[in-house]
């Protein structure tokens, strides 16, 4: 099938990952694919600025090792992941411990190993940080049921989480049977920070897929930059597929008009934005709420002394939700010997956000921070779309015959989300022209996180 400037069997709007991934399994399979993107470069949230040889990203993404999407996407065969240190450190009252190991990834020795692990866990001799298995967390029998209860969620199919009650991820954890110093001190710190949901409002299924999520691999970022990852996808394309700095004004399943180069004929449209400007191209597509998200980057004389940890602050003593020396997860982003350290804030960003942040900053790592220097902050007011219950994780992709919409607003609002929305639109699309898919095509991932 043949594309021109003017004409493609499928226009894609948006060159964000779910687009681009769905761009990717189409031509694959022989159709002809234009993907039409208003920004100077691909990506769209997924974005990473070079400053003075430190690679910033525009968010913190916190991907999983367990999200079957970002093996299973043709194209990402290049992506290298760097994996934060086991288990998160969380900081209360003061101190800073570590906790959320998991020794026994998808539950493979069931509960019963699991408390055993857990329990010898709890017991072993374990390098101070400035706290003790005793502080928030509780003690030994506290860490053998949360290590019982991550393991059982690791080994619960998919299926079955989604079939569980729906509330509010906050009202759902009372009746875990975990503690309430497990709750507090773990739980809902690392919870908030998977979901970009301070006040825990997302669905309690979604909430549970992320915690199985996080039980059954590790939490790890992209190296160079979240940036890699659709820049791996797009240069997998057919040269000329994707046409940036192009704005789509208005659609339809035959055409879209173009702010720069007209009109571009198709036979398929699927739109491929945020839900905003979604809804704004086909207006009565629903629009969710958002959660905002300001990333910080800062460069410090010295690293805190956290290695590669993902630091969390139960105690919501200040903006920061979740801190890592990013320049000790992954090097590439910080010039030799340089220090970079990436933190998130959720909600609405206090005024004097550099200075607030940096004293947060300065309790939560012990250590002052009164000569670290702000190298970049980007705020995104639409970051994550809110999933509040009832929440269907997999949203219709095919609107009627020739008109399809994906995104992470369709699924769940991640990485793993946008990816899988971008697949379920291209398996709806070839169906519809009649197309086989590419072998690994666009067959469902048996067990999506
Ligand atoms: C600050 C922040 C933190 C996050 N943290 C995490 C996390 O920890 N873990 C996680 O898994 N996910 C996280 N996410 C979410 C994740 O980044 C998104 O789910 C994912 O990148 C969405 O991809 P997408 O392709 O659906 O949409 P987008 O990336 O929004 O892509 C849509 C594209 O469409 C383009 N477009 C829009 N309108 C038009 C038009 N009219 N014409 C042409 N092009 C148009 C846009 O320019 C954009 O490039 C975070 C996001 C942010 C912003």
């Amino acid at each position: 099938m043949l594309s021109t400037a003017h004409h493609a069997d499928v226009v894609i709007i948006g060159a964000g990952i779910a687009g681009l991934s769905a761009a990717h399994l189409l031509t694959s399979a022989g159709v002809s694919v234009s993907v039409l993107e208003a920004g100077p470069r691909v990506g769209g949230r997924m974005m990473t600025d070079e400053v003075d040889g430190f690679r910033l990203d525009h968010l913190g993404p916190l991907l999983n090792t367990s999200y079957p999407e970002l093996y299973a996407t043709p194209g990402l065969d290049g992506l290298v992941l760097r994996n934060f240190d086991p288990g998160v450190l969380v900081h209360s009252e003061g101190r800073r411990y570590r906790t959320g190991e998991i020794r026994s990834p998808r539950g493979a020795r069931g509960a019963r190993g699991a408390l055993k692990a857990a329990r010898a866990l709890a017991s072993a001799p374990r390098a101070p940080l400035s706290g003790s298995l005793t502080g928030a967390m509780g003690g030994a029998i506290d860490h053998a049921r949360l290590g019982v209860a991550l393991a059982r969620l690791a080994a619960t199919p998919r299926a079955r989480v989604l079939a569980r009650p729906e509330r509010a991820a906050l009202d759902a954890l009372s009746g875990r049977g975990l503690s309430a110093r497990t709750l507090n001190g773990f739980v809902r710190p690392l919870l908030t920070a998977l979901l970009s949901d301070p006040a825990l409002g997302t669905s309690s299924r979604c909430a549970d897929l992320a915690l199985r999520g996080y039980a059954s691999g590790r939490l790890c970022v992209p190296s160079g930059g979240s940036a890699t990852l659709p820049d791996l996808l797009a240069a997998a394309l057919p040269p000329g597929t994707v046409r940036t700095g192009v704005h789509v004004t208005s659609a339809d399943i035959t055409a879209v008009r173009t702010k720069e180069h007209g009109e571009i004929g198709c036979r398929s449209l699927l739109l491929a934005t945020g839900a905003g400007a979604a809804a704004e191209l086909l207006p009565g597509l629903r629009v969710p709420p958002f959660h905002p998200v300001t990333v910080l980057h800062h460069t410090a004389p010295a690293p805190p002394p956290t290695g590669a940890s993902l630091l969390l602050d139960a105690d919501r003593s200040g903006p920061v939700a979740h801190t890592a020396v990013m320049s000790e997860v992954d090097p590439s982003r910080a010039p030799h010997g340089r220090v970079l350290i990436s933190s998130t804030v959720l909600g609405t960003p206090p005024a004097d956000l550099d200075r607030t942040v940096r004293t947060h900053l300065a309790a939560l790592y012990g250590t002052p921070t009164d000569d670290w220097e702000l190298l970049a902050a980007h705020h995104d007011p639409e970051a994550v779309p809110a999933m509040a219950p009832p929440h269907d994780p997999q949203r219709p992709v095919r609107l009627l015959a020739g008109l399809y919409v994906c995104g992470d607003h369709r699924d769940t609002g991640s990485v793993q989300g946008a990816l899988s929305s971008g697949r379920r639109a291209a398996g709806a699309i070839l169906t519809d022209l009649g197309v086989q898919p590419a072998s690994g095509g666009t067959a469902a991932l048996p067990e999506a996180a």
